[in-house]
Formats: C-alpha cells, structure tokens, sequence
C-alpha cells in the first residue's frame, strides 16, 4: 500500500480519477489504546462500522481481543482475519444456520436476543449447549442519540422480568444488553439506560453475569461536539456499580463508530461546479451515505498547492451516479474559487463510511493509501494547553 504524509501529497503525486481512501492507522491504534486503558470494562469492536481487515488487524494488535458481529459473513471474516478473537454474535435476530456454524465451526459462544423464540432457535442451533452467554437486549430510549435504535429490537420493561428467567435456565451465564443509538450527544443515554436494567433485574430476580452498555459513543464532526469519553466512562462505571450484581459480574461496551471514525477520510475530485453545487466523484452510493440519507454533516477541506485566499462560502454535493439521490445537502464551507479539477479532503469517514461503498452504476472502485498526518478532528487528542494572556500575567 502506498504511503504519504498528507491528503496533499497524494493529490500532487497521483492526480487521482477516482476517489482514494486514505487511512490512518496510527488514529484507530489511539483509539484502541485508548478504550483498552480507559474504558471501565471490556471493550468489543462492533465490526459493522467497518468490517476492513487493515482496520481488524489494528485494533487487535492495540488490545482489543473481543469482536461483535451480526452476520455469518462477519464471523467469517474476523474468525480468517483474526483467528484468535473472541467473536459475539450481537444481533437479536439470526438465522439458524448462521448460529450453527457460528457455534459449531467458529467458536462463537455469546449471542443476544430479544424473544423467546430467538432462545429456543438458539438452544435448537447449537444442539442444547451448556456453555452459551445469552445476552438479552432491552429496548431503550435513543432521545439523546443522532441516529436511532430504539424500533427494531429490543425487548421492552413489562416483557423483559419473563424472557430474563428463561435465558437464565438455558445459559450458562446470562447477559442484559442495550444498544442507546449511535452517536449519543449525552452521557446521561446511559445512565438512563442502567435504570431499566435495574428495574429488569430486580423485577425479575436473576442473577446477572454480564451487563453490555453497547455502541453509541459518539466522535466529532461539524456541529456535533460531545463530551470529552471519559465523561461517558465515568457515568457508565458509576451506574455499574450502582446495580445490584454480583462481584464476579462482567461489563462490556461494543464501541463502533467512537473505534474507527478517525481511521479513514476520502480524498475526491471536483468534476464539475455549477453555481454552489458541487458535482464530485463519490456519494450515495459510495461513502457519503450518511451525508445523503441522514443529512450528516462531515469536515470538508480543499486540498491544493497554493492555498485559496477567498473566503469560503457553502457549497452542496452531488455524487458521480445518474441519481437525484445522490445528493448530499451538506452544506459544506470550502473556498469560494474551486473549481473543476480541485481535490477535497472529506473527513470522519472511517465509520459507516469507506464500510457502506457500492459498485451502484459502475462508480465505487478506487484505491486505498496510508496517510500520517492526523485526522481532521480528534477525540483522542488533547486540545493545546491554553497559553497564559498577557493581562494576566500583568495583573501579578
Ligand atoms: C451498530 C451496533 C454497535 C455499534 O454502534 P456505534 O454507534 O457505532 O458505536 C454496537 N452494538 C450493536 C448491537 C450494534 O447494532
């Protein structure tokens, strides 16, 4: 794989045709490092967020052993990728043939559910194992989230006391999971999150071995700034130990988004400007779903030779495909003189984003560089010491 210092590096030396991912291990090797350290349990990748092998191997060599997949396709690749990880099958809802292999062929023994179908499927699937953790997933509020998880699954209060005591006969250890929407502005989504497990718990009476706090730590983008992590860590640790389990109980989070958004941005190509549209070579249907169907806004910088000296204005995107949709709203402030032939960094993309590209209309295909420099915005990096003023020097 090539290697550049920066976005303009690989501009100037490849002249790209087409949309280059550039990616920065060294981010999502922070990132690891960080939750690893930090994080007030065991923290486990959630693969959907981006299922690269490159990214896999990152993070396993920055600590992180525990990988949370949601199809047999995941489970097969982290298991070829990574042949020691442990592997949590975390979707409620799986096919029976996926369990059984999952069990019998890759040595998958935690998965979740929210109906007692789903455990009998499980129990049946895996031929009435002894050494399964079943996690059940609780339906919690995503109010403090960008992007909803609150419909699909997810058992509610009322139903959760029930579905709690017939895991608890079937598993050899029991787990209570949540999911509270990915990118959660606020701290408190969890805390709020605990409060249901407790009632579930006290309701129904079990012992429990394992709480899962899920995704939904936020990164940084353009108007969504969230709480420094740590305050996150903080009102999870202190809502864990507030719960009536057992010493030996176990807490985990399934970090996806918060893992590896710094890990990649793409580099683009103005080819054409009409007016304050830009029509750029990748979108809908390449890396820019967010920014297309959920208006996401993400960093944009021009990346040329001489920087511009004209003031930025607020520009639209369209993708490269024949599709109205493949609009991306933005708006994105960058130089008022671009034009045909410019590059732009678009960064925070390592998330549910070089993950969600598609060959749609014969677009998608493009190459992939390391870059050294750092991401466009960091959770990870402490802001520069405030420097002492002048007046307050002159006050002593
Ligand atoms: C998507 C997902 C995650 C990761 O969510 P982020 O918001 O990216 O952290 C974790 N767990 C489950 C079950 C998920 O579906």
């Amino acid at each position: 794989m090539h290697k550049h210092n920066t976005a303009l590096g690989v501009a100037t030396t490849l002249r790209p045709a087409l949309p280059v991912t550039l990616i920065r291990p060294h981010a999502a090797a922070r990132a690891a490092r960080f939750f690893v350290e930090k994080f007030p349990g065991l923290a486990m990748y959630a693969v959907k967020a981006n299922p690269s092998p490159d990214l896999l191997k990152v993070l396993w060599e920055n600590g992180i052993t525990h990988y949370d997949v949601a199809s047999i396709a995941e489970v097969r690749l982290v298991r070829a990728t990574l042949p020691q990880a442990k592997l949590c099958f975390m979707h409620p809802v799986k096919s029976p043939e996926a369990i059984t292999e999952a069990y019998f062929e890759h040595g998958v023994r935690t998965f979740s559910l929210d109906t007692h179908d789903e455990l009998e499927k499980i129990v049946e699937a895996t031929q009435n194992a002894t050494d399964l953790t079943l996690c059940v997933r609780m339906r919690v509020s995503s109010a403090h989230s960008k992007l909803s998880l609150a419909s699909k699954f997810g058992v509610s209060l009322d139903e959760a006391p029930a579905l709690l005591l017939a895991v608890r006969q079937a598993a050899d250890a029991l787990g209570v999971c949540f999911h509270v929407g990915s990118q959660a502005m606020a701290p408190a989504a969890y805390s709020e999150a605990m409060e249901l497990v407790r009632a579930a718990i006290v309701q129904a009476g079990v012992t429990v071995d394992v709480v899962d706090v899920g995704g939904g730590f936020p990164s940084v983008y353009p108007g969504m700034e969230p709480a420094p992590i740590e305050a996150y860590f903080d009102v999870i640790h202190r809502a864990y130990e507030s719960l009536p389990i057992s010493y030996s109980a176990e807490l985990w989070g399934e970090p996806g988004r918060a893992l590896c958004a710094e890990y990649a941005s793409v580099l683009v190509r103005v080819e054409k400007r009409k007016g304050d549209v830009l029509y750029i070579n990748d979108g809908a249907y390449g890396s820019l779903f967010d920014a297309a169907h959920v208006d996401w806004r993400f960093p944009v910088s021009l990346v040329r030779d001489e920087e511009s000296t004209t003031k930025p204005m607020d520009f639209s995107f369209y993708g490269p495909t024949c599709d109205d949709l493949d609009y991306m709203a933005g708006p994105f402030a960058l130089p008022a003189d671009i034009q045909a032939g410019d590059y732009v960094e678009i960064g925070m993309l390592g998330a549910y984003g070089a993950a969600m590209r598609t060959q749609f209309n014969g677009f998608g295909n493009g190459e992939t560089v390391i870059v050294t420099d750092e991401p466009m915005a960091s959770l990870y990096v402490p802001a520069p010491a405030p420097r002492a003023t002048v007046t307050a020097l002159k006050k002593k």
